[in-house]
């Protein structure tokens, strides 16, 4: 039999005694979409009207991984070091493979929680694979899924404690839906198999929410964030890509139902608990203009690529992608560079250029925040054979000659520009983040053209029209608590958690506030 959760908690009379408390993460819940269909959603309707709180900020760059380290430790990317975003050109993700997870091991709110006596349930936290013991139960999801075919994936299962998944049947693997393109005639498919996988988590996740005993429950979900990247497109009339309407057109709002009505089902197996609904960023529109930031490092003598052939390979890439977008044929590209990953280096370089600082060259674009047409990036800065001094002379030039720059319509190009160390001060800010690190203004992209014009468009639109923006949901329900801040981030969780339960955390340097605080 297991532990009825009852037995004797020593350190309980340390904590001022409040409800229990349900967490539901949801990756991608977008502020703005529940807003623009809140009248077929009426939990996060209720939710709305009752919460003191709805918009949360992200962190920099607004990415699944750094974000929910984020949420969990309450501190920013700079200050727990951990940066990873997802590329639709690196099936082997080397880099996510590379990331340990335990490094927040004890810095994580069910952790701290825990050391104060506490019992949680945390279900498939983001990234936390293969996890370690915790007070209470863990059920925790390798990151790192396999695709079976063009529509579903498996991952890795653990537990903690590990008889978790006899007493509750959960399987040893897990399926899921793949993240990348799933070709046109699969999408049906792929969206029906998602629908599926997210019931299969939203059972598994009531079972432990109504048979085990918590202070703290925590589930993540991460399907919508994969749905909404992909079909984005067909659901935004807005979009220059928007085919009209299809039978894909409802998807995304048909998860948004989904979603609203799993809330729902949580909210009634847990009527008396304290609930915190919340998400790490917004889904919108990925930008369709974009900025080709290296071709202008290269007209002002910061990135050299003269050699002919290069040239050539340029032109010819730019000529390739050109056709296959106009043809709308990047899912064959996709599709083979996801099966082989040699390919998907060529794709990659297709999409890209070099990744690295090409010889000769003083900076170029960086892939830190992937290879996409997102709205920020950043710089990197030749380091070697060059002097402090020179560093900083070729980096202040550089923020000078960009920070400048105007769209077509002559308004500003950059929301910021700057150096690592004033954008995104901390600890880790040098392992994480470029030499220089920029926002463009709201619907514009970094473009990755060379021997281009300066402006271009996305050429993988069709594929990923969706992206992260940088504000997510934070909901509140049943706290009884007072809340006087307007201005909240994402990094505000774990604080809020600890002062609900009455937990000190000054000796803990977080980032983030409580949000029973004042502003
Ligand atoms: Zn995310």
């Amino acid at each position: 039999m297991w532990e009825s959760g009852l037995e004797s908690r020593p350190d309980q009379d340390r904590i001022a005694m409040e409800k229990r408390l349900l967490i539901i993460g949801i990756d991608s819940l977008d502020p703005e979409v529940i807003l623009q269909e809140r009248h077929q959603l009426p939990v996060l309707s209720r939710l709305i009207d009752a919460s003191l709180t709805y918009r949360a900020s992200s962190v920099f760059p607004a990415d699944t991984i750094p974000a929910w380290v984020s949420i969990y430790t309450g501190l920013l990317p700079a200050n727990h070091g951990i940066s990873y975003a997802f590329d639709l050109f690196d099936p082997d993700r080397k880099g996510l493979a590379g990331i340990d997870s335990s490094r927040i091991r004890g810095s994580t709110f069910w952790d701290i929680t825990g050391t104060a006596g506490l019992r949680s349930v945390i279900v498939q936290p983001m990234l936390v694979y293969p996890g370690w013991p915790i007070k209470g139960v863990m059920v925790c999801r390798s990151p790192m899924d396999r695709r079976l075919n063009w529509i579903e994936t498996e991952s890795d299962i653990t537990t903690h404690p590990k008889d978790t998944t006899e007493r509750y049947a959960i399987p040893l693997r897990f399926r899921g839906i793949w993240g990348g393109y799933p070709g046109r005639l699969n999408l049906g498919r792929w969206v029906h198999h998602g629908l599926e996988i997210l019931e299969e988590e939203k059972r598994m996740g009531l079972t432990l929410l109504r048979e085990e005993s918590w202070d703290l429950f925590f589930i993540y979900l991460s399907i919508l964030d994969i749905i909404q990247h992909r079909l984005w497109r067909f659901h935004d009339t807005g979009d220059p890509t928007y085919p009209g309407e299809t039978e894909m057109a409802p998807v995304i709002k048909g998860y948004y139902r989904a979603m609203d009505a799993l809330i729902g089902e949580f909210l009634r197996s847990a009527p008396d608990a304290g609930v915190i609904v919340m998400s790490d960023h917004g889904h919108g529109r990925r930008p369709v203009k974009t900025v080709n930031v290296n071709e202008i490092l290269r007209r002002n003598g910061y990135l050299s690529s003269n050699h002919l052939t290069e040239k050539l390979a340029a032109k010819v890439r730019n000529a390739v992608l050109a056709v296959i977008d106009h043809l709308g044929g990047e899912e064959i590209l996709i599709r083979v560079s996801a099966a082989f990953s040699p390919i998907a280096r060529f794709g990659g370089s297709l999409y890209s250029g070099d990744p690295a600082i090409p010889p000769g060259s003083r900076a170029c674009l960086s892939r830190f925040a992937g290879i996409k047409s997102y709205p920020h990036g950043g710089i990197e800065i030749r380091r070697e054979g060059i002097s402090d001094q020179e560093y900083e002379k070729v980096r202040g030039a550089i923020i000078t000659s960009l920070e400048s720059l105007s769209t077509p319509n002559g308004e500003p190009l950059f929301d910021f520009i700057g150096r690592r160390e004033d954008v995104a001060p901390g600890s880790y800010s040098d392992e994480i983040y470029p030499d220089i690190l920029f926002r463009l203004r709201d619907g514009w992209g970094v473009g990755w053209d060379l021997h281009s014009d300066i402006f271009g468009r996305a050429h993988d639109h069709r594929v990923a029209s969706g992206g992260h923006t940088a504000h997510g949901v934070l909901l509140v329900h049943n706290l009884n608590r007072d809340i006087r801040r307007k201005t909240l981030s994402i990094t505000d969780l774990s604080p809020t958690i600890l002062d609900y339960f009455g937990i000190p955390r000054q000796d803990l340097n977080l980032d983030g506030k409580s949000i029973f605080g004042s502003d």
